[in-house]
């Protein structure tokens, strides 16, 4: 990619020295005995072995009747799988959307809460989703420029936490959901103005750009219906992102909207819930790898876990969006769709939740796991690094206590997360809480 901030090197797992990190310098770690989801389509190994060095897989095998080879630590049948990645995440250090994260509001006459006390709630969200086994994040908006700022304080060590992707403030045309999302968006209208904004995104730094294609099920004055863009607005986004070398996340609702972002050339389809009703246009995604990320949460959120929050006309047009969404899961499954997991909700960390309700919706627990890696790994451009176990990518890959493909809800349960490694450092896991960890080489 030409864009400068768009290599794995220069992204959170790439920290730089990581002394403690297996295979940093020439020490290797090989894991053994794991029940393998390799991720991609491949099978699962029921006992496999893996081998890390210099950050990365540099061996798979099937370990059935062989040895553990000297200083390898054997996980006992647990499940080994690629690192989490969650497509759809706001971080933001406004913890609204999960009650019993981060510090409570501030009782009457107590002094307000400082702004900057946000900073530590980022950090703990890092660690969170570390915690969970998400590895990657892609965050498609934050206010006032804090997926930026979180991924630059993981870059330079201060904090541990996932690999973040941001698109620095979300293009929507001129458009009522502005007075709401303030700082979250840059309004523009016009082609040229629409690739001013586009320019902007890359200037503070962002990896890909979002772009409102239709209005927000969460805005009063806003029909999320027609296309909020026209066609040479759309165009004109599409266009400077990609010859600039990033790709394009379009929030799509209704079909008008994702008719002209798909037809437009964008990336990843975001919440897409009408799709059901436009088969060929599903078609057409599952052709040229156009990720749908399909946020069940989300809309559960707002008919079910937010609804006294929210105004009655939005609770009621959620509960209709809900059964669309579930609708255009299946129609997406069965056309070939990529998917990506999205949980777009809170608090972090509760990300394999979007799994569960995936898998509730008719995915079996495999294509689900492949959502949350491979299909992540495709929606942020990042096949050749991460969402797979295989020789030559990123060593991003979690152990968990369990099954995940009798039963799903084990990755939504930290207790059963027994190691994180990102890019292979240990950074997270019950093995390191509970002293199970060191093991292995020169330990
Ligand atoms: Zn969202």
């Amino acid at each position: 990619m030409a864009h400068g901030q768009s290599t794995p090197e220069t992204w959170g797992a790439g920290r730089p020295t990581g002394g403690d990190g297996y295979g940093m310098g020439q020490r290797a770690l090989t894991l053994w005995g794991a029940r393998l989801v390799e991720g991609q389509g491949h099978q699962v190994r029921e006992r496999a072995g893996v081998t890390i060095a210099g950050g990365r897989i540099t061996d798979v095998r099937d370990a059935t009747g062989e040895r553990a080879p000297d200083g390898a630590v054997d996980l006992g049948g647990r499940t080994l799988l690629p690192g989490l990645i969650d497509a759809h995440v706001h971080l933001s250090s406004d913890v609204a959307r999960s009650p019993g994260f981060g510090p409570p509001p501030p009782r009457k006459g107590e002094p307000p809460r400082p702004r900057e006390l946000g900073y530590f709630v980022l950090a703990n969200s890092a660690r969170a989703f570390l915690r969970a086994g998400i590895t990657t994040v892609r965050d498609v908006g934050s206010y006032d420029d804090e997926a930026l700022l979180l991924r630059e304080a993981i870059r330079l060590g201060l904090v541990d936490g996932p690999r973040v992707l941001s698109c620095g403030r979300i293009v929507s045309a001129t458009a009522p959901g502005g007075r709401i999302f303030t700082t979250m968006y840059r309004e523009a209208d016009g082609p040229d103005e629409l690739r001013k904004a586009v320019r902007e995104q890359l200037r503070r730094g962002a990896d890909f750009v979002k772009v409102m294609a239709t209005g927000a099920r969460s805005v009063v004055g806003e029909d999320p219906e027609p296309a909020q863009l026209t066609r040479p607005e759309l165009r004109a986004v599409v266009e400077e992102a990609h010859r600039m070398g990033v790709r394009v996340a379009a929030h799509a609702e209704g079909l008008g909207g994702t008719r002209l972002a798909v037809e437009e050339g964008v990336d990843t389809i975001e919440h897409g819930l009408s799709l059901h009703h436009a088969p060929e246009l599903l078609g057409r995604m599952a052709e040229r790898g156009v990720v749908l990320v399909p946020t069940l949460s989300t809309f559960h959120d707002l008919a079910e876990r937010f609804a006294d929050e929210f105004a009655p006309v939005l609770v009621a047009q959620a509960e209709r969006q809900r059964e669309e969404a579930y609708r255009t899961l299946a129609a997406a499954t069965a056309a070939g769709v990529v998917l990506a997991m999205g949980h777009d909700s809170g608090p972090p960390g509760d990300d394999a939740a979007e799994l569960v309700r995936m898998v509730e919706g008719g995915l079996p627990p495999l294509a689900a796991i492949e959502a949350a890696t491979g299909g992540g790994a495709r929606a942020l451009g990042l096949q050749d690094e991460v969402g797979v176990v295989a020789p030559g990518k990123l060593a991003d890959l979690v152990v968990v206590d369990g099954d995940p493909l009798a039963d799903v809800r084990v990755l939504s349960d930290r207790a059963r997360i027994w190691l994180v490694l990102q890019g292979g450092r240990p950074v997270a896991g019950q093995a390191l809480e509970g002293g199970g960890w060191p093991a292995g080489p020169e330990s």
